[in-house]
């Protein structure tokens, strides 16, 4: 069991990762989805300014979910002043510094749609490889390590082929590093086929979040994940601040009915920025909404405790991190 998690500048004991945001980007591009630059964050000195804000506000630890794919215009998607091009991983780790966060970087693939043409002439060990790898020694030939691997998605609301494959490497990567692992599932129930997959490989369900859970807005699902020991992640909690009541009454009533049904420890909340949009700057909840915001939000709607909260943005990261309990 581990009592450390690599970040991007190196090992922190679990103690020290205070207040965590277990699911956010720095740096990504979504152009796959849609070409245009909504979806694509490649801006170091704009990264610079969101990220301190979170710092600032007492913000501590950041798990960034950039998983291959969304790193994939890699050569068009960063460059320091010289015009020179940085390596996606190491351009993280200049921000982890500039701003002294912990940043813990993802790793594995995030979609089919995001995929690499190689991945379909992998084997399955050889995709557990490189992520064993990333995790190890490091990313694209940097000595700048992964500290968690995901986010590991489905496109649609079932998972294709290849994508069972990639989680199933994943799963492999995971037993074999003792990292977190957290998956990609959105507007759809597959978050409990990806468990499926995972505990068929071994995998401790309580060593797994599943993404975007909160997005599918049905209790039973959130139930059926905590049973099984894993994570219901709400993620996008920085929608709060522009939403309609309807929304945001019926994302707070949510979260309260796992809270009731007695599940705290397997939530979790964090903001996934991942759109200009969602900048401070630009009028979104920044990567600083759940720390100036979250307690008192929360504590006012659905009367959670000052406790409550550090479990859920303190203890729950680090257990799902590092197999504490
Ligand atoms: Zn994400």
């Amino acid at each position: 069991m581990s009592s450390e998690v690599m970040t991007v500048t190196g090992p922190v004991k679990s103690d020290q990762l205070g207040f965590t945001l277990i699911h956010e980007h720095v740096y990504l591009d979504l152009m796959r989805d849609t070409w245009d630059g909504r979806g694509y964050l490649n801006d170091p000195e704009i990264a610079e300014i969101e990220l301190k804000r979170y710092k600032d506000a007492g913000g501590v630890t950041l798990v960034d979910q950039t998983s291959g794919g969304l790193t994939e215009n890699d050569q068009d998607l960063l460059f320091d002043a010289e015009l020179n091009h940085l390596k996606h991983a190491n351009a993280v780790r200049d921000v982890a510094q500039k701003t002294g966060l912990n940043i813990v970087l993802g790793c594995g693939w995030y979609r089919e749609s995001y995929y690499e043409p190689r991945l379909w002439r992998m084997k399955t060990e050889q995709i557990a490889e490189e992520m064993v790898r990333d995790l190890t020694e490091g990313i694209d030939g940097t000595d700048v390590r992964a500290g968690i691997i995901g986010e590991i998605g489905a496109h649609f609301n079932w998972l294709s082929a290849i994508e069972e494959r990639v989680l199933r490497a994943a799963a492999r990567a995971q037993l074999k590093t003792g990292v977190g692992l957290t998956t990609h599932a959105t507007r759809g129930p597959q978050g409990l086929e990806q468990l499926d997959v995972l505990q068929q490989e071994g995998v401790d369900p309580r060593r797994v979040a599943i993404g975007h859970s909160g997005g599918f807005p049905i209790h039973r699902y959130h139930e059926e994940i905590a049973k099984r020991g894993a994570y219901i992640t709400f993620d996008r909690m920085g929608n709060l601040k522009n939403a309609n009541e309807f929304d945001a009454n019926r994302t707070l009533n949510l979260i309260k009915m796992v809270i009731d049904a007695g599940y705290i420890k397997n939530l979790l909340l964090s903001h996934d920025v991942c759109y200009r949009a969602d900048y401070d700057i630009y009028g979104g909840s920044g990567y600083d909404y759940l720390s100036i915001h979250g307690l008192s939000l929360l504590s006012s709607k659905i009367g959670l405790t000052e406790e409550q909260f550090h479990t859920i943005m303190v203890d729950n990261p680090r257990r799902l991190m590092t197999g504490e309990d």
